[in-house]
């Protein structure tokens, strides 16, 4: 089958703007309020000549992280443990937070090629917003604006890089 790329992370952060700016696709939804997208979507994006499966996940804007991570049954992780590559993501506006990091623990374990992306870098301060990401332990992150389109394209190269 085709390569699954799975875009995880804590809500609000812009995981299914960044999962339609990737597939073209207009008609996802997505809203200011977290946890509106309840079921996780897929689709198919083109990058580098290469055809994805893209994975949006939503299950864990359910269930506080100690209750989430420890239940097999969440959708998101059902879909970690398909992916061969996870688009870790976090708000650099926002900063890191403690559910960025329980994430990111958890997901150390997981044996999964995990790309962390810095969304809402866009514009001058950017850049250094995103750098915070980096005390999280998983390597450089790729800051990204998915509502203005910024970074995107260094971060396909990186997705078909790590495939
Ligand atoms: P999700 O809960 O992780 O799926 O996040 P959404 O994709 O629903 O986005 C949550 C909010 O963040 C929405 O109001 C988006 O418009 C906003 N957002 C998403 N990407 C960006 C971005 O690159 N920059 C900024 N400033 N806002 C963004
Ligand atoms: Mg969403």
């Amino acid at each position: 089958g085709l390569p699954t790329v799975v875009i995880a992370g804590r809500p609000n952060v812009g995981k299914s703007t960044l999962f339609n700016r990737l597939t073209g696709r207009r008609n996802a939804l997505v809203a200011d309020m977290p946890g509106v997208t309840r079921d996780r979507k897929e689709g198919e994006a083109l990058m580098r000549g290469r055809t994805v499966r893209m994975i949006d996940t939503a299950g864990l804007e359910e269930a506080a992280p100690e209750t989430l991570f420890g239940r097999m049954g969440s959708s998101s992780a059902l879909a970690v443990e398909q992916a061969d590559v996870v688009l870790f993501c976090v708000d650099a506006r926002a900063g890191i937070t403690p559910a960025d990091k329980h994430f990111a623990v958890w997901l150390r374990r997981q044996n999964r090629k995990v790309l962390l992306v810095a969304n809402k870098a866009e514009g001058k301060s950017g850049a250094a917003a995103a750098m915070e990401a980096f005390s999280l332990g998983l390597g450089t992150p790729i800051g990204v604006s998915a509502e203005h389109g910024e970074g995107i394209a260094d971060l396909m190269t990186e997705i078909v890089a790590a495939l």
